[in-house]
């Protein structure tokens, strides 16, 4: 390890974290089974939250839920989807910041309300929340979670409308933040992505009915065929009618997360109309051409190094060689409280291949650094096993500025980049060099334009603005 390399306390790859994941699908008859394509839905969005999983399902005449934590097959199993009834449903994988880990959080929530039964899963987070809560907390509302989720439903059950799409839409047009939701109510499934088309939401059709999913990975492991994006600010009411669209809010300017594309969207999953894993090669490519490459060899940090490295090795006319080998097996709670115990860890989660390394000058290709903390564990590795240099090639900019829009880290202390310059950092890892790719590299690579990402964490803008109580930490960030 590197003197002064930060190492992290519990064993997990250092890497940002994606939220939640969202599906939701209405079927076209009565005799459609549910259950079992939501499970489908939620495996296939398994990566964007690991933490608990849920769903709830309609029959025609009540909202059934089912929901725990952990993994999709650790929370249903054959007989749990058989228990619920249902040709509708939505879906919910989540991962939970610090503040929200308790099992109540847990999504989807389920309520009775003057609409009848309502259920809602969501993925981001919303900027106008904390006033949201406390508008409703003034009123004399009673919220049992920490989530917005439950903030937008009791808004919703609160809205006066006469109809739920109707009532939807007003709260909507008053929640200020980056989502993609789903709400379930006896006789209609409702999804909306925010104005700004941040988090991302996509239509499908299946042979059962119509599917909405936060990636397109979900809708192809279903046999179905994507429609379309959910476009930016967009209402969309999937009922036994097929499925209609009422437009939000479609004035705001775009801001689609770009890490989306550099590392959240699982490879096979199209987002804004571009192939994840092609735009991640494209990736490397532009860092292969933007950077003094000198190496024998590129491997890619495992797994999500791995498409940029292919790019690179491409453009730098370099052999592409698997140069670490990660263990599947290694539990997610591999807990390790002393620096002994996290070296072992390392050990048995990562394994280098010698006969590639040993004696070569490597370039070594990873998506991201956020803590710093698996970048030089794995250069410490890659020297051990007798790599003569170890060249760092990141494909994202530096990670300087929090996410306040649903990703995890979402505080500037836990990244290293705040604050050091690319050669303290390489200093840091202990790198033989160091090079980013350029924010207008990665914007050429991910092929749509600036002025539609959210780059906030790169570039410190915040394109929907953020809490009140941040903007003034956020402004000394950028001062420095
Ligand atoms: S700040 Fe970064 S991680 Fe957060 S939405 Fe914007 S691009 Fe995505």
């Amino acid at each position: 390890m590197p003197n002064g390399a930060m190492m992290a306390t519990n064993g997990t790859i250092d890497k940002p974290r994606e939220a939640c994941g969202v599906v939701g699908i209405w079927g076209k008859e009565a005799s459609v089974k549910v259950a079992p394509l939501c499970y489908l839905g939620l495996y296939a969005l398994q990566h964007r939250g690991q933490e608990s999983a849920g769903m709830v399902t309609f029959d025609g005449k009540q909202l059934w839920l089912s929901k725990g934590a952990g993994l999709v097959p650790e929370v249903f199993d054959l007989d749990s989807l058989a228990e619920l009834p249902g040709f509708a449903g939505i879906g919910h994988v989540r991962l939970a910041t610090q503040a929200e880990k308790h099992v109540i959080n847990t999504q989807p929530l389920l309520v009775r309300s003057s609409y009848g039964s309502l259920a809602i899963a969501q993925n981001g987070s919303i900027v106008n929340g904390k006033e949201l809560r406390q508008e409703l907390l003034d009123r004399g509302t009673v919220l049992q979670t920490d989530t917005d989720s439950e903030v937008i439903l009791n808004l919703i059950a609160q809205s006066g409308e006469a109809d739920l799409p109707s009532a939807v839409a007003k709260i909507l047009s008053r929640v200020r933040g980056a989502y993609a939701l789903v709400v379930l109510g006896e006789g209609m499934l409702l999804a909306a992505r925010d104005p700004w088309g941040n988090r991302p939401l996509c239509l499908g059709r299946l042979e059962e009915g119509y599917v909405v999913a936060s990636e397109s990975c979900a809708i192809a492991n279903l046999g179905g065929e994507l429609l379309r994006e959910v476009q930016p600010g967009e209402l969309l009411i999937l009922d036994h009618a097929g499925y209609h669209t009422h437009s939000l809010d479609p004035g705001k300017k775009q801001a689609l997360c770009a890490f989306e594309h550099v590392y959240f969207a699982r490879p096979d999953s199209s987002i804004g109309g571009r192939n994840a894993y092609l735009v991640r090669k494209a990736i490397g490519r532009e860092l292969a051409q933007e950077a003094l490459v000198t190496a024998d060899v590129v491997i890619g940090a495992p797994d999500s190094g791995m498409s940029p490295a292919l790019g690179f090795a491409e453009a730098a006319k370099l052999p592409f060689e698997i140069g670490v080998i990660k263990n599947r097996y290694v539990g997610r709670t591999f807990l390790q409280p002393t620096p002994a115990g996290r070296k072992l860890a390392v050990r048995i989660k990562l394994n280098p291949v010698i006969e590639v390394l040993k004696g070569k000058s490597v370039a070594m290709i990873d998506d991201s650094i956020v803590r710093g903390t698996t970048s030089g564990k794995l250069i410490a590795l890659l020297k051990e096993a007798g790599a003569r240099e170890v060249h760092m090639y990141v494909a994202s900019p530096p990670y300087r500025f929090p996410c306040l829009y649903g990703i995890e880290p979402s505080s500037h202390t836990e990244l290293v980049a705040r604050g050091r310059t690319v050669e303290e950092l390489k200093t840091l890892i202990g790198a033989d060099s160091l090079h980013y790719v350029s924010v207008e590299g990665l914007v050429r690579a991910i092929g749509i334009p600036k002025e539609q990402l959210c780059l906030a964490c790169f570039t410190g803008d915040y394109p929907i603005g953020a809490p009140g109580a941040s903007i003034d930490r956020l402004s000394d960030q950028r001062r420095e």
